[in-house]
């Protein structure tokens, strides 16, 4: 089993594993804390800045510092920690109920996780690798407990390019029995991987986002 920075184990394939898409970390904090090339912080340097006469009683211990991230639904601000919830992915209630409330989709959280995985893929993969097929994003999102039996990626995948949030092309696989097989690759549009994901989730399936 792989390790995290910070000395978890990974298990990609636990239905306990919310962030199952993070091949490299235990969770959302520990990526973002690689990527920016964060340090842990002295906690007696941390108590004197705040005047505690007790401060030297802690030069020993270092801590996980807060990190800034974003709402996965509104994009405010979310500062994770380490030890409470570190894949934290919304803001407030209001905004998890908002995803998981779609208007216009049935089993919305499916297709929200689906999306925020090729938002994620598109925005920290190279270019070759953020292109996914339906069978691939099946047996991703299988890994998720209480999964519909039937693969519904293509037909999904084909909606949200026809709403102008993916795009696809056309690629070719040679079968294991040496046949030419051409298959459809799904990619989150580029042009929108700035926007809160939330935002395009209910403003491209034509129904009306006010923010939170
Ligand atoms: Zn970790
Ligand atoms: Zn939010």
């Amino acid at each position: 089993m792989k390790v995290c920075i910070c000395g978890n184990p990974i298990n990609s394939e636990a239905t306990t594993n919310h962030v199952f898409w993070e091949e490299d970390y235990c969770s959302t904090y520990c990526r973002l804390f690689d990527e920016r090339g964060l340090e842990k912080v002295n906690r007696g340097e941390l108590l004197k800045e705040k005047g505690n006469p007790n401060w030297k009683n802690f030069k020993g211990f270092f801590d996980y510092p807060p990190i800034q991230s974003e709402c996965q639904c509104c994009g405010k601000e979310v500062v994770l920690s380490k030890t409470q919830e570190p894949s934290k992915p919304y803001c407030s209630r209001a905004c998890h109920t908002k995803i998981h409330r779609h208007p216009k989709s049935r089993k919305s959280q499916f297709v929200f996780t689906m999306l925020r995985v090729m938002k994620h893929y598109a925005k920290t993969k190279e270019d070759g690798r953020q292109w996914v097929n339906s069978a691939e994003m099946y047996s991703l999102m299988q890994r998720m407990g209480c999964h519909p039996e039937k693969n519904p990626y293509a037909m999904l995948m084909r909606i949200w390019t026809s709403r102008g949030v993916l795009e696809q092309k056309d690629s070719t696989r040679i079968s294991e029995t040496g046949n030419k097989l051409s298959i459809k690759e799904y990619r989150f549009k580029p042009s929108l991987l700035n926007e809160p994901l939330g935002k395009v989730f209910y403003e491209y399936a034509g129904a009306s986002f006010d923010g939170e």
